[in-house]
């Protein structure tokens, strides 16, 4: 056990609701969700099947699933894996399938990625670069605890955000190094077993590297062990190497086999056939909320159907039953037709889901004055936000009834109970 549940923070009956799978999964109490898909056997033969029938199959298993979740966390114990091609094996078929004419998020591009001939919207073929991978010590305190979120950052994204906090990673593909899935497994592997109490996928955006990240998470539950030689690449992205982190595999492992709880770390602007396959994989989501339903996505971002999107993925969540949490960065001009609509959504439709609305927003991007790259097209959002602007956010968001406070001011509750 980490200290994890002895923060402060879980005191808060709302942070406790939202996020209990997720704790039983981090403290090992529970085995994490793609170790519960490794036991549902497939008749099917993944390699010959049209990818229809690979769907058809998905949507058998998924109830199957869902009702052994149930009875897992009701305290039943984890079957055994299944010896042949499991709902771990389909979701990987299912995503590779996609990668052939893709449609991981709505640009719905539709190019053989695997081919790489023609490049959609995030300028990616089939290889996924990683930035940097380490103990994120910044997350929310639920996710980074004591020992930091494993947080591995791919490169580049499907929208063009011009005040990205992360521009170096999200407008540069190239960015980073190349790592397929068993490299990408072998960072997953890692930073568990020095204590991170999560991996935390994020980007740019994540969903553009479906295929990559769920082949490496079938990987992980299938007895993965990385070579020595993988071991080496993975170091090469890894931003704290120089730190002392001790191994502890048992910290690792639910029954002796590696466990961890996956968290989806996303801009949410992605596909429901996305969303279909990382139901069964996912154990917390961390979705951003960032656009009002006007115009701003597009003038800001480039990025048509962000509403309509983001909201029906957010209904999706609550409707499973999901564990998660959502983040609004208040924006500088944009209380009124962003954070205000985007606060009155939740209440409305989810109004006990934790959220942090965020204050760290600072020009960066095409919107930093002092930056070469800056367009003065994005002059209205050229500062940090306002006391004022700020304030009025939290004020709606308490008017509302919203459970922001204790993500928001997180720093109150990182002490041990
Ligand atoms: S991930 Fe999205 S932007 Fe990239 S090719 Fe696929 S559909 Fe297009």
């Amino acid at each position: 056990m980490s200290d994890l549940p002895r923060l402060r923070i879980w005191e808060d009956p709302a942070i406790r609701r939202a996020l209990s799978w997720y704790v039983a999964v981090a403290e090992n109490y529970r085995p994490a969700k793609f170790r519960i898909a490794a036991t549902l056997p497939t008749p099917l033969d993944l390699a010959s099947s049209g990818e229809d029938a690979l769907w058809v199959e998905l949507d058998r298993l998924t109830p199957l699933f869902l009702e052994r979740w149930q009875a897992i966390r009701a305290g039943a114990p984890l079957p055994t894996p299944a010896p042949g091609p499991s709902l771990l094996e389909l979701c990987r078929a299912l995503s590779y399938r996609m990668l052939a004419h893709c449609n991981f998020c709505p640009w719905d591009c539709r190019v053989d990625r695997a081919a790489g001939t023609k490049l959609g919207a995030c300028k990616l073929a089939a290889g996924s670069r990683v930035s940097a991978h380490f103990h994120h010590t910044g997350e929310e305190l639920f996710y980074r605890g004591t020992q930091g979120s494993g947080t591995i950052f791919f490169t580049s994204c499907n929208m063009r955000c011009a005040f990205c906090q992360n521009g170096d990673i999200s407008t540069d593909k190239d960015n980073g190094v190349e790592a397929n899935p068993r490299v990408i497994a072998a960072m997953a592997w890692t930073l568990r077993r020095e204590g991170c109490h999560n991996i935390n996928w994020v980007g740019g955006e994540v969903v553009i590297h479906l295929h990559a990240i769920v082949d490496a998470i079938a990987l992980l539950g299938r007895d993965f062990t990385p070579k020595p030689a993988e071991l080496a690449r993975a170091r090469q992205t890894k931003a704290d190497r120089f730190s002392a982190f001790d191994e502890r595999p048992a910290a690792a492992a639910y029954n002796g086999k590696f466990n961890v709880p996956m968290l989806w770390n996303s801009n949410f602007f992605v596909t429901p056939e996305s969303m279909k396959i990382l139901r069964v994989l996912i154990d917390a989501w961390l979705p951003d909320f960032k656009f009002g339903p006007g115009r701003c996505a597009m003038s800001l971002a480039k990025t048509p159907w962000y509403w309509e999107t983001v909201t029906r993925n957010l209904a999706l969540l609550a409707e499973w039953d999901e564990d998660f949490t959502i983040r609004h960065l208040v924006m500088p001009n944009h209380v009124d037709c962003c954070t205000f609509p985007v606060l009155e959504w939740i209440a409305g439709n989810m109004p006990a889901a934790p959220v942090n609305v965020m204050a760290q927003y600072h020009p960066d991007n095409f919107c930093d004055p002092a930056s070469d790259k800056y367009r003065p097209q994005y002059a209205g959002i050229a500062r940090p936000p306002l006391s004022a602007e700020l304030a009025q956010s939290w004020h709606r968001a308490r008017e509302l009834g919203l459970a922001f406070e204790t993500a928001t001011f997180d720093g109150r509750y990182a002490i041990s109970l």
